[in-house]
């Protein structure tokens, strides 16, 4: 985990008596009641203003309609709400994704996982993204790469439904990538071998104290953590993958901060060789992997 502890404390609400009317942006930034990356955020929501208008346009005062719609975000965000939730959408790989309290907020760090996905895929390959929640690497994937056939899964229909909106806003109308419901593997419709299999599990141990802080305290307990030690989902994907990946293929999944040894041991255990991790942006090695070499030799005679 690299999730940050709340900026603010959850009290510093209390001390907030909202904006008033004639405010100017500038003047918000001056005295900013919350991260001043969050306002930016909640103001461009709130405004309808970009990113380049909020700077270009930071004289311009708030109007009464204004100053209590923004009071009323930067109030909840105080209160601990994520921005994600408060404006229903967050960027991920330069795209935008629906998001709604049914689905882990995408995180930056899970770029990493997208860029090396991206990059292994063989010419017109097939990717199984297990779990996908708002649908950020399977979308962002199939949009970095026109060529390569996606299927995503999850055991959430109200996350497949947003996936599904996420696949249609960022690759057109038909979305281009297939949807299934289930549990892991049990998803899966029928025998199908992959070249590449991706996930970001649910990873963290149910003790673990970051569930009750932060953003993490508003995102879907069973997309967050496996109410166990944080590894068995590692278990499954790296247990059963060999059954539905080409010879060759791979599997790449993210984990925890802690979690590397724990996660390419697994995979030793089944049969992957080649197997790596890789670090994120803060250098924590956030990704690993492995190649199923395919059936064993026959011995001989
Ligand atoms: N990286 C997330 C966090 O630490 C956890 C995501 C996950 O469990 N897959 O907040």
């Amino acid at each position: 985990m690299t999730s940050p502890l709340p900026q603010h404390a959850p009290d510093a609400g209390a001390s907030f008596t909202g904006i008033k009317p004639g405010t100017s942006i500038a003047a918000l930034f001056h005295r900013s009641p919350v991260d001043p990356v969050d306002l930016r955020i909640l103001l461009e929501h709130a405004l309808g203003l970009s990113h380049v208008q909020l700077i270009t346009r930071s004289e311009r005062l708030l109007d009464e309609e204004e100053a209590k719609s923004v009071s009323r975000l930067i109030a909840r965000r105080l209160k601990g709400e994520p921005v994600a939730h408060l404006v229903g959408v967050r960027e991920f790989y330069g795209l935008p994704f629906r998001v709604t309290p049914d689905v882990l907020i995408p995180r930056p760090e899970t770029e990493l996982l997208v860029e090396l996905a991206a990059g292994y895929l063989p010419a017109g390959g097939k990717m199984l993204d297990m779990g996908t929640g708002t649908g950020a690497i399977a979308v962002a994937v199939a949009h970095e790469r026109p060529d390569v056939e996606v299927m995503a899964t999850d055991i959430s229909a109200a996350a497949l439904e947003i996936a599904g909106q996420n696949a249609g806003r960022n690759l057109g109308k038909e979305g281009r990538i297939r949807f299934c419901q289930g549990d892991w593997f049990a998803a899966l419709p029928s025998p199908a071998r992959f070249d590449l299999i991706v996930s970001n599990p649910p990873y963290i141990a149910q003790t673990d104290p970051h569930l009750s802080q932060g953003d993490l305290r508003y995102e879907p307990a069973h997309a967050l953590t496996d109410f166990d030690d944080g590894l068995s989902a590692f278990r499954v994907l790296a247990g059963e993958a060999a059954k539905w990946l080409n010879p060759g293929g791979r599997l790449l999944v993210e984990h925890g901060y802690d979690q590397a040894e724990a996660v390419c041991r697994l995979l030793l255990e089944n049969g992957f060789v080649s197997v790596e991790s890789w670090n994120d942006l803060a250098g924590i090695r956030r990704v690993s992997g492995g190649i199923f070499p395919g059936a064993p030799p026959q011995p001989a005679g």
